[in-house]
Parts: structure tokens; sequence; C-alpha cells
């Protein structure tokens, strides 16, 4: 691990979704962001479920770092009052600076982006790109859908089996609270 606060990158909605569930878990995040005393990093928006972990881990007192690109400014409310904002050119530029200063991924229920941003994680990860642990955060279920597409994928024989054992999903932010330190400890032996 790099730095001494490990840094957790949350990837989740630009919106808020239909159920209040999906913001309360995001908040739930922030609180425990900051309870631990972890940096978040985050798409640095003030909108959505992105918006209310942010709030939430800066409210309890958490460093935030948020990277957003230019063009985002104004359509995701660019979140001017952080810890560190990063703007970036491009949206791969963004993802770049999101994944290099995170020690592990957390993945929010959201849409395309969220989806796009858990593959590219992901895909690193199946070509060895990396080691960081990723988490779905299985809030009602939401991922389930993905998780039996993953499932697919494998018995289809477009992936190997070691795909389903690069993420973790865990049903709630206290399960996500226990498994990832003890993972976090071991990375740091
Ligand atoms: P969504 O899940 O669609 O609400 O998007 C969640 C976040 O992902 C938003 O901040 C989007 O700007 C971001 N996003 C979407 N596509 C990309 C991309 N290709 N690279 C980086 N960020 C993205």
């Amino acid at each position: 691990m790099s730095k001494l606060r490990p840094s957790i990158c949350v990837f989740c909605g630009s919106r808020a979704g239909l159920s209040p569930t999906y913001a309360q878990a995001a908040r739930d995040l922030g609180q425990m962001i900051a309870a631990r005393d972890w940096r978040l990093v985050y798409g640095a928006g003030d909108i959505g479920i992105m918006g209310e972990v942010a709030r939430s881990a800066q409210n309890a007192g958490a460093q935030v770092f948020g990277v957003i690109p230019t063009h985002l400014m104004q359509l995701e409310v660019g979140k001017r009052d952080l810890g560190t904002l990063v703007v970036t050119e491009t949206m791969h530029e963004r993802k770049k600076v999101m994944f290099t200063n995170s020690d592990a991924i957390v993945v929010l229920p959201g849409g395309a982006g969220t989806l796009d941003e858990f593959f590219e994680v992901l895909t690193w990860r199946q070509i060895g790109l990396h080691e960081k642990p990723i988490f779905l955060l299985n809030t009602d279920g939401f991922w389930d859908p993905l998780v039996a597409l993953v499932d697919h994928v494998i018995a289809q024989g477009f992936a190997a089996a070691s795909l389903r054992e690069f993420f973790v999903v865990v049903e709630s932010v206290g399960a996500l609270g226990a498994v990832v330190d003890p993972c976090w400890t071991s990375r740091t032996k």
C-alpha cells in the first residue's frame, strides 16, 4: 500500500435511483470512510449518490479527493470545496487519476458510467495490471443481474472462472466493513 491512509475509490451513480436505500447506502459508506480514517476518491460530482457519499464523508471529517473532467464541471456540479479537486482534460484521464490514487474500489449502484468504471478495473485485474480489491455493494440486490451476467459469460466459455474471484459482492456497508480491513491488512504484509 502506497499511503498511510488507505484510499477507497467509489464508483457510483450520478443519479439517485428509484429506491432511497441507494442514497442511504452511499451515506453509510461515506460515514464509514470517515470513521476509519480512510480517504475517499471519487468523481467529484455533487449530484446523485456520488454527491451523497461525498457530502457524508466530508461532513464526518474524511479527506476527499475528487477527479472530474472540465466538460463535466457544470453537468455533474463539480464540488469545489473538496480537500483535493483534480480537473482533467478527458474521461480517460479522470479514471486513471482515480485509479492510481486508490488502494481499493467500491462500486455502488449506478448506470452506464458506473458499469464502464467497474468493467475497466475488472478487465485490468483480469490481465494482471493490478491486484486492488474490488467490491460490489449489492444494495437491495441491485447488482444481482450483473453477477448473473458474469457467471453466464464464464459458463459460456468467454472468461476463465477466475474472473468471478476478482471482485467481492457485499450486501451492505456493514458487510463491506467486515471484509475490507482484513483485505488491506493482507496486502500490507
Ligand atoms: P452513471 O453511472 O452513468 O450515473 O455515471 C457515473 C459516473 O461515471 C459519472 O460521474 C460519469 O461522468 C462517469 N463516467 C461515465 N462514463 C465514463 C467514462 N467513460 N470515463 C470516466 N467516467 C465516466
